[in-house]
């Protein structure tokens, strides 16, 4: 494995391991003096990138275990929330939230904060019970007190390598999905927040157009078959299955059309089997609180001509608060405003600051596995647990082995 799943990042060696148990892997740590472990690649900056050892978990730890009792599930490093989903499924429980594509693994989501939509939803990491994660010295630690599990819940990978996450299930449950079209802007303007909040989880697509947003995708949580309107704030039943990005083939999303599957197969947008999203892009996304969200809108909408020509597509979601120290949804339900991009990585970098620039009045926090300009970002300012994070890093890893240039950039030295 040399690049992320982008083809945007070249990794910095090719010493890539994939460990057989955790005495080897115990082992590699130990003698690595640079050490990062990989999930699905799906990151589009250098946060997974090593000059040394990259570790890789894909297609080796398969087994999930399930504690009845205490609902939760042990899931292995490298293994993908599809796949996780799947056998949940077959044994009557499901996840609270999936992001947009299950191809992703689970540990390198929690890792980054990844999320979904839903103004009851937190991101995949608020769901952690348990992290069992390998030291720079080689131990393994079980982490599950209330002090350290908020510390390790986002962990951008510096704190060592998870083994095996514990998280929170459920019995399982069904999503109705249903895409309306041509959202009027003013409508938008005077309902966002009640839009935004009206299902279990609601996203808008948008090209940033003068008039319309394009799609509102809503999933809800259902008994039975509902019954959906033909209106929707002024917005229309799509006739047809969609795609978010407009001309693309929908044959790999998920049911729409107000049908009801299990939630695994309507939570993300893209089915497991398929070609998420666009291939070749890249992708940021900023978080602000949810009631700045109407303003903030208003400051992106300002700057729209420089924004959509090299956009594939725009999608604001929300995120249910936190405790986690470096989750993007700490201490406060989000509005977040996430950005698919043609792959024109100059370009795209020399934008970036324009629209870092017009959130900065709402202390906008960047999602961790996305392309973001770090000079714009005061990370201690912006979360309250930054240095105490830094500090336990320090602590665990005294010499840095799970460390890089990426993350130095960001002050976790
Ligand atoms: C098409 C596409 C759609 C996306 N959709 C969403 C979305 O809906 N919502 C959202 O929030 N994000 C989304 N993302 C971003 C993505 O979820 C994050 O970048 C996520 O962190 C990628 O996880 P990964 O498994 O690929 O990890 P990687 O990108 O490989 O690594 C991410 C981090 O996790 C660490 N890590 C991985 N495994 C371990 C381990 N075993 N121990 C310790 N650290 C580890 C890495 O070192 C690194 O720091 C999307 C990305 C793509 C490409």
């Amino acid at each position: 494995m040399e690049r992320n799943w982008a083809g945007n990042i070249t990794f910095s060696t090719k010493r890539v391991l994939v460990p057989q148990d955790l005495e080897q892997l115990r082992h590699e740590v130990v003698r690595a003096n640079h050490i990062k472990a990989l999930g699905s690649v799906h990151s589009f900056n250098r946060i997974n990138d090593s000059s040394d050892t990259l570790i890789s978990f894909l297609g080796f730890y398969r087994e999930l275990s399930i504690d009845h009792e205490a609902q939760t599930v042990c899931i292995p490093a490298g293994i993908t929330s599809g796949a996780i989903a799947l056998k949940l499924n077959q044994e009557g429980f499901a996840l609270a939230n999936m992001g947009s594509l299950p191809h992703i693994s689970l540990v390198g989501a929690t890792a980054t904060a990844t999320h979904g939509s839903g103004v009851g939803n937190q991101n995949l990491s608020g769901r952690i019970r348990k992290v069992e994660i390998v030291k720079a010295n080689g131990e393994l630690e079980v982490i599950d007190s209330s002090e350290k599990l908020p510390a390790f819940a986002v962990s951008l990978g510096a704190l060592g390598i998870i083994h095996h996450l514990h998280v929170a299930i459920e019995p399982t449950y069904d999503i109705a999905q249903i895409v309306y079209l041509d959202l009027p802007l003013e409508s938008l303007r005077e309902n966002m927040l009640e839009i935004l909040s009206s299902a279990f989880s609601v996203s808008l697509f948008t090209m940033w157009g003068d008039d319309v947003v394009d799609q509102i995708w809503i999933k809800s949580r259902v008994t039975s078959a509902p019954h959906f309107e033909d209106y929707f704030f002024g917005a229309h039943r799509a006739p047809e299955q969609v795609h978010p990005i407009r001309g693309v083939d929908p044959q790999g999303t998920t049911g729409q059309l107000g049908s009801v599957g299990p939630w695994y197969s309507r939570l993300p947008h893209f089915l497991l089997d398929s070609m998420p999203s666009a291939g070749g892009e890249l992708q940021s996304e900023y978080f602000v609180a949810l009631e700045d969200g109407p303003a903030a809108f208003e400051a992106l909408y300002e700057i729209r001509d420089q924004i959509a020509p090299l956009l594939l597509v725009s999608e604001i979601r929300t995120v249910a608060a936190d405790d986690n120290w470096l989750s993007t949804a700490y201490g406060r339900t989000s509005m977040a405003f996430h950005f698919t991009w043609k792959p024109k990585e100059v370009e795209v970098n020399h934008l970036l600051p324009l629209i870092e620039n017009a959130l900065a009045p709402f202390a906008p926090r960047p999602h961790w596995g996305k392309v973001f300009t770090a000079e714009n970002f005061d990370f201690q300012k912006i979360y309250p647990h930054f240095n105490d994070f830094v500090q336990l890093r320090r602590s665990y890893d005294p010499q840095g082995k799970f460390l890089n240039d990426l993350l130095k950039t960001w002050g976790l030295e």
